[in-house]
Parts: C-alpha cells; sequence; structure tokens
C-alpha cells in the first residue's frame, strides 16, 4: 500500500449535482470537514442539464399555490405512492432553499412586478417553476458550486468511488469510508470517514435511449446495496415522453415540457391533436377535454381546465408510445411537437433559447418555422435508496442519501421541476444530519482496516488481471454494455409483459455472469474501457432491481405500465418492494420483499377530499 492516498473526513459527499453540492454546504456549515468527490469535472453533473425550473410553492403568479396544493399535486402524480412525510416536507421546504438559492446570487426570470418567475409544468396545479430561461440547471450548479469554492469545502474530482467501506466490529455496521480511484492516474485513494452522503444520480445509461448522459450508471444505488442498505420503487422508471428522435446520433436528448407549459402541442401523422384521446379517469375533473377549453386555459387559467398536453409525464409517454404503434407516426418514428404555428419567433426564442439552439445545430429544424418530432426518451428514476424521510439516513448507519439516487419522494411518477426542489431541500437534510451525526460520535469513530483498503484494490483490478489470465475467455465491457442496454430497451422498457420481464431476469443473469469475466487490455493510466468495466457491476445490479420488481408489480401505475395488468390495484397501492443484495455480493441475485407504505395522518388525508 506503499504511497496509497489516504484521507480523514467527517463528512464524504458523493457527487457533486445539486443534491452533492447542497449537502457539502449544509454539512460544511454546520461544522464539519467536508470532502464532495465527483467523477467528472466540477459543474458537469447532470444537474446542469436541467431545464425547466424548480418546483415551489412560492404563489408568485397565483396566491391561491401554497405547499398543501403542492404536496397534493406532488402525491397525485405519484399516484399515492410517495412517502407522504417526504412529499410534505418537499412541498414545505422548497419555496425557502429557492429564495436561499436567490440569495447566493441566483438570478431568476421575473414577474413584471420584480418577483420570481414561475412557469407552468405538467401535473402542476398552478405556474410553480421557478426559472432562468430554459438554463435553470446550469444557474443552480454556478450558485451553489460558487459558494462551495468560497467556503472552500475540498473537492476531489473526476474521482470515481468504487467501494463503502463498513466497519464491523461494533454491535452494529457502520460507515466507515470510501475507495476511489483517479480516473486520469488510475491510482488509489482512501476517504475514512464516519458518514458518507450519496448524490450520484440516476440509472439512464441502462437504457439505450436515454436523456442521460455517460455518468449515469447507477453508481450510487450498487453501492449502497452491496453495503447493505436497501432500495424502493425501482420498477418505476420515467420515460420522458419528448426526447429528439432525429438524426439517430442524437436520439434520446431532451426536449424539454417548457415547450408544451409555454403553448406547444402535440400532433400525429394525421395532424390531429391526440392527447384529447388520452384522458384517464384519475385527472378528468380537471383536464380540458375540448380544444376551445384548452386554448383558454393560456390566458384564464381559473375559469379553464388545463390543455391535455400537460398531464403527467406518464399519461403523455403512454399516449406517444400508442400512436406510433397504430401507425400514426412522424417519420422517424417519433409524433410531431409543433409550437410554431402557436407562438410567434420572438417569444420562442426568448423562452426556449435552448430547445432553438439544439435544433437548429443537431436537427437542422428551425423550432419557430416548423414541428419538431419527438418520441419517449429514458430520463429519471422514481426509484432509489430507502432512507428516513426526515434525516436521509439509510438502513446503514453513517450512510445518506439525497437527490435522484434516494427513493420514496415521487412514488411512481416524478413531477417534472420536482427533482430540483428535492435536491435542495433533501441534500440540505443529509449534509446536515451527516455533519450531526459524525460530530456526535466524538472519538469513537469507525475504522477502515488495510484488508478492506487491499480487497478493494484487488476488485478493482481484477479486468486486469483477467486479461493476463490465458485460462479465462474474457469479456468486453463494451459489448456487454451493448447486450445489456439492448436488453433494457426491448424487454424492460415503456410498456411490460411478465413474459418479457421473465426472459430479461434471464438475459441480465447471463450477463451478470458474463461480467465476471470482463477483462480489460492497457494500463491504468486514463483508461475508459476500465472505467466501464467497473461501472457495469452497477449498471447490472440496479438493471436487475428494475426488471425483478417489474416483473413482481402486478398492476399498472405511474411509471410502471403492464399490458397484461393495465389496471392500478388498490392492494399494490399500498406497498413497496424493497431490493436488498444479501452479503453485498453482486454476483448473487438481489432479494425482494413486500413491505406496507407509511400511513399517512388524516390532516394530511383531507386534502384529497376538496
Ligand atoms: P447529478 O446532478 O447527476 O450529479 C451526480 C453526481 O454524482 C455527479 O457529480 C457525478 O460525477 C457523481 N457521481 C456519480 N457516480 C459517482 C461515483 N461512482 N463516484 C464519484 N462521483 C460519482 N429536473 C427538474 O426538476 N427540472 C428540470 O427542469 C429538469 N430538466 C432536466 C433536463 C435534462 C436534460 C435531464 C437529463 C434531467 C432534468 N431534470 C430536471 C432532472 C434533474 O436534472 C436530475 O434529476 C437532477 O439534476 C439529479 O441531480 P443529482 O444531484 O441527484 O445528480
Amino acid at each position: 500500500q506503499g504511497g496509497l492516498e489516504r484521507h480523514l473526513y467527517d463528512v464524504v459527499v458523493v457527487g457533486a449535482g445539486g443534491a452533492g453540492l447542497r449537502a457539502a454546504i449544509a454539512a460544511h456549515d454546520a461544522g464539519a470537514k467536508v470532502a464532495i468527490v465527483c467523477k467528472s469535472l466540477l459543474g458537469k453533473a447532470h444537474t446542469v442539464m436541467a431545464e425547466g425550473g424548480i418546483a415551489a410553492a412560492m404563489g408568485n403568479l397565483y396566491a391561491e399555490d401554497n405547499w398543501q396544493v403542492h404536496f397534493r399535486d406532488t402525491m397525485r402524480g405519484g399516484k399515492m405512492l410517495n412517502n407522504w412525510r417526504m412529499a410534505q416536507l418537499h412541498a414545505q421546504e422548497a419555496p425557502d432553499r429557492v429564495l436561499e438559492l436567490e440569495e447566493w446570487g441566483a438570478l431568476f426570470d421575473r414577474t413584471d412586478d420584480g418577483l420570481i418567475s414561475q412557469r407552468d409544468f405538467g401535473g402542476h396545479r398552478y405556474a410553480r417553476l421557478a426559472h432562468v430561461g430554459d438554463r435553470t440547471g446550469l444557474e443552480m450548479i454556478r450558485t451553489l458550486q460558487q459558494r462551495a469554492v468560497d467556503l472552500g469545502i475540498d473537492v476531489f474530482m473526476e474521482c470515481t468511488v468504487t467501494e463503502l467501506f463498513r466497519d464491523e466490529t461494533g454491535p452494529r455496521p457502520r460507515i466507515s469510508g470510501a475507495f476511489a480511484y483517479w480516473r486520469e492516474t488510475g491510482r488509489f485513494i482512501v476517504f475514512e470517514s464516519p458518514t458518507v452522503v450519496l448524490a450520484t444520480g440516476g440509472i439512464g445509461k441502462s437504457y439505450q435511449v436515454t436523456s442521460n448522459s455517460w455518468e449515469y450508471t447507477g453508481d450510487g444505488h450498487a453501492l449502497a446495496m452491496r453495503a447493505g442498505a436497501s432500495l424502493i420503487n425501482m420498477e418505476f422508471v420515467q420515460f420522458h415522453p419528448t426526447g429528439m428522435v432525429w438524426p439517430p446520433s442524437v436520439k434520446g436528448i431532451l426536449v424539454t415540457e417548457s415547450v408544451r407549459g409555454d403553448g406547444g402541442v402535440l400532433k400525429n401523422s394525421e395532424g390531429e391533436r391526440f392527447m384529447f384521446d388520452y384522458i384517464p379517469e384519475f385527472f378528468k375533473a380537471e383536464t380540458a377535454d375540448t380544444v376551445e377549453e384548452a386554448e383558454g386555459w393560456y390566458t384564464d387559467k381559473k375559469n379553464h381546465r388545463r390543455p391535455p398536453e400537460l398531464l403527467p409525464r406518464d399519461e403523455v409517454a403512454r399516449a406517444i408510445n400508442s400512436e406510433i404503434k397504430a401507425g400514426r407516426g412522424s417519420p422517424h418514428g417519433g409524433v410531431f411537437l409543433d409550437i410554431a404555428s402557436r407562438r410567434d419567433a420572438e417569444f420562442i426564442r426568448r423562452r426556449l433559447p435552448s430547445m432553438y439552439h439544439q435544433f437548429r445545430e443537431l436537427a437542422d429544424v428551425d423550432i419557430t418555422a416548423e414541428p419538431m418530432e419527438v418520441g419517449p426518451t429514458c430520463h429519471y428514476v422514481m426509484g432509489g435508496v430507502e432512507v428516513d424521510a426526515d434525516t436521509e439516513q439509510s438502513i446503514v448507519e453513517g450512510l445518506y442519501a439525497a437527490g435522484e439516487v434516494a427513493g420514496g419522494m415521487h412514488g411512481s411518477n416524478r413531477l417534472g421541476g420536482n427533482s430540483l426542489s428535492d435536491l435542495l431541500v433533501f441534500g440540505r437534510r443529509a449534509g446536515h444530519n451527516a455533519a450531526y451525526h459524525s460530530h456526535r460520535l466524538g472519538g469513537a469513530r469507525p475504522t477502515v482496516s488495510d484488508s478492506q483498503v487491499k480487497a478493494a484494490a484487488a476488485a478493482a483490478l481484477a479486468p486486469f488481471e483477467i486479461a493476463q489470465d490465458p485460462g479465462r475467455r474474457g469479456e468486453n465491457p463494451y459489448t456487454i454494455q451493448k447486450d445489456l442496454q439492448d436488453v433494457m430497451q426491448r424487454l424492460v422498457g415503456i410498456i411490460r409483459t411478465a413474459e418479457e420481464l421473465e426472459a430479461s431476469l434471464g438475459e441480465i443473469a447471463r450477463l451478470k455472469e458474463r461480467a465476471t469475466r470482463l477483462a480489460v487490455e492497457g494500463h491504468r493510466q486514463y483508461n475508459p474501457g476500465w472505467h466501464l468495466a467497473l461501472d457495469l457491476a452497477n449498471m447490472l445490479v440496479v438493471s436487475e432491481c428494475i426488471a425483478k420488481a417489474a416483473l413482481e408489480r402486478q398492476e399498472s401505475r405511474g411509471g410502471h405500465t403492464r399490458d397484461d395488468f393495465p389496471g392500478p390495484d388498490p392492494s399494490w397501492g399500498a406497498r413497496n418492494l424493497v431490493l436488498t443484495l444479501p452479503g453485498g455480493d453482486f454476483t448473487a441475485p438481489v432479494h425482494l420483499r413486500h413491505q406496507p407504505l407509511p400511513v399517512m395522518p388524516d390532516d394530511l388525508k383531507t386534502l384529497f377530499d376538496q
């Protein structure tokens, strides 16, 4: 272990997106010595790509808006499977978190009265998304990053965590640190810390068509499982209704929901505004069922119901899928999203500058003059680490999770804008509680043994060893990744059946077996094949969790649609599926069990009677 880099912290935050940065700031403010570790460059996290805005019931445009309405919208959007306490804290605290961002220097778009402007998004009763054009995530990251750097928080960037350490010498296992490698040099680094906050984002790279970047390989989900934590809601994957479909090189890139919030409508190849045919019973009372009423809503929201294009994402994605399947799709296998014929060019360029440039540069389409072609794209995972709603601690002492990697908050379907607010609310809570936990330990801190470090290093280096062993038939990481993406896209996509899910589990088990023989040539210095080999173990475990839970849940709800069980089933509406990895061994099958949902108190239940 000569020369191994070793650091001692009170709180190690894995991830530098909105959740990680907000957690690190909170932990620092609570007096902890904090490190942020991220596998890409600081500022490159997923959060930077967020476009539409941050959902918070500030009431700037509609005084009627308040946390109770936001809470109700969030629960209904998640088809009541959300952890009610998380949804409550989120709705109550989001406005303060937005104002705090503004205090720290974020420049939001303004109303005529100089208040923070708020825009419409699917499933939100009132215009509620604080935004900066269609580049809200960029402003959020810029502000948080600036603050974290100003506070002097240590940042380890281009540094990937591959293992969490646990101290098992006491009555209960406790987190004791993390093992990582520098992407550039391949050298190892050990963090000793009694708390780790996972803020690693999502899992989209398990699918072929996704709005997510290379970083989304489910690392945090898998690290948590391997350390003994549990995952919930993994069957619920959000397919955003509108991703680019053409040209092939950009397939999956997001087309923000703001296009529909600002007046864009969906049409099929026959020019029909088809969403009126897909209004579900659950949302009938609040959705316009004629073009006249829908049009009236844009100028007079009090006396008109919302256009069906602004139904929650799961509903719109399924509708688009059905139109394409029925042969009414666009030339490149999507449908049309038209704002050109509905708003003037100046409005479109001002409200949607990134979309204008994205289509101009990537598809040679002028969205002020012609419709876009769009189709569903894997966007977000509702499922994640099971945490305590108030503290964000998992079932493992010292291990916290916040942001997209955590489960519970969004139930079976997330409303647009509710992620950025989730990052701020629960990032802050996780950081604060981790610092407090660390402080309380005093001198009784857990430790990392040399044998644990040696084992983590050996596991990371295994792909090089296998490549050197003529007796073992090595597997190429890129081939396995491609095969996995194909399985997930084909068999665990928007519409699912028992037969396909069973087949997917068989395929994933075979891929897991092949992945025990991953082989990588070359050196440890900047070697993307090696990095992928290490990410793949995580992608495979997470994919197995999604497929296994999807097979078990015999109903359709939110981001989980079963062709063989087309409706929601009330008995399933009271249950979560919990996934664990016995012994932390990623080659073993994941374990699944049922768990009743926490019961909502009566005073909150009355909000749904109105
Ligand atoms: P991220 O911002 O993705 O950060 C993850 C961090 O973890 C990164 O720093 C990464 O390097 C690090 N990491 C991962 N694995 C490791 C590892 N093993 N070791 C070290 N570091 C690691 N939501 C909204 O609410 N409103 C929107 O308008 C909106 N628009 C979106 C637009 C796009 C195109 C996309 C893709 C998403 C959008 N979302 C939006 C969703 C939202 O952006 C994400 O859910 C959110 O940013 C996730 O934040 P996070 O902090 O959890 O993770």
